[in-house]
């Protein structure tokens, strides 16, 4: 199992060794792509949308989060700090809406 700070130091030093970084809009443009991947896939899974070729949910998420971590990088983000940030802001909404803790995550 590979951590987000894992993924984005494995994945610059995968980057830099095969040609290097897209710049940030062309990282962005195949991170919508790959979001469109996945939404096109749940259809499928889910009957919504017709498709003969198998599907790979699982894949596509991959795929997404391979990309939005190169995009990370690029734009000098870390995945795991942006994530505890997004937690903290929900608990404090969390805090805020309902005056007492409820399931709140830790970390
Ligand atoms: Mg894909």
């Amino acid at each position: 199992m590979m951590n987000l700070d894992e993924l984005q130091s494995k994945e610059d030093e995968w980057i830099k060794a095969n040609g290097g970084y897209w710049t940030e809009f062309e990282i962005l443009a195949r991170l919508t792509e790959e979001l469109g991947e996945v939404s096109s896939d749940l259809q499928r899974d889910k009957g919504l949308r017709p498709g003969k070729k198998p599907t790979d949910l699982e894949g596509e998420i991959g795929d997404l989060l391979f990309t939005l971590a190169a995009f990370a990088n690029k734009t000098g983000i870390e995945l795991s700090k942006a994530s505890e940030k997004t937690i903290r802001k929900y608990n404090r909404r969390l805090e805020e809406d309902h005056g007492e803790k409820l399931s709140l995550i830790h970390i």
